[in-house]
């Protein structure tokens, strides 16, 4: 039953992708060539650390079109410090096959691609796009205080 409900999600986000749009700001591209998924995700990080708006293109298989889809719904409005710790959560259900200790929304319906081994780099592959993206952020953010300090 569950996994019907939870197959039916996956499909869902698939096909009707949430936040599938190019969007203002920073992005960047990414590819899981396991599979050859490929997207590129856009974000803007406002001043307080929070994400302002997020969004992708893309195109490869129903598990990584998903977990994209669901993943821009689940951070948008959220701080960097709570993102951390759903990015550590999905690596939790998928590597592991845990439940972890923090909501993850719809992406809670991804929990079956744990025994696809093959898959996993599939259903994590926005999150590490995230990453990357939060660490350009972050280098950025530092070139400019040298700049400010007259480095
Ligand atoms: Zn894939």
């Amino acid at each position: 039953m569950l996994d019907d409900l939870y197959r039916k999600l996956i499909m869902d986000h698939a096909k009707s992708k949430r936040n599938f749009r190019k969007g203002q700001g920073s992005h960047v591209h990414y590819k899981n060539p396991t599979c050859g998924d490929v997207m590129t995700l856009y974000w803007i990080l406002n001043e307080f650390d929070e994400v302002e708006d997020v969004s992708f293109i893309g195109e490869g298989c129903s598990i990584s079109m998903a977990s994209c889809s669901m993943m821009t719904e689940m951070i948008k409005g959220k701080r960097v410090e709570e993102i951390q710790s759903m990015r550590k959560g999905m690596e939790q259900l998928i590597r592991k096959g845990e439940q972890p200790n923090v909501d993850l929304g719809d992406a809670l319906s991804l929990e079956g691609v744990h025994k696809l081994k093959a898959r996993h780099n599939c259903a994590l592959m926005p999150w590490q796009a995230l990453d990357r993206a939060f660490l350009m952020d972050e280098e950025r953010r530092h070139r400019t205080e040298n700049r400010v300090n007259g480095e």
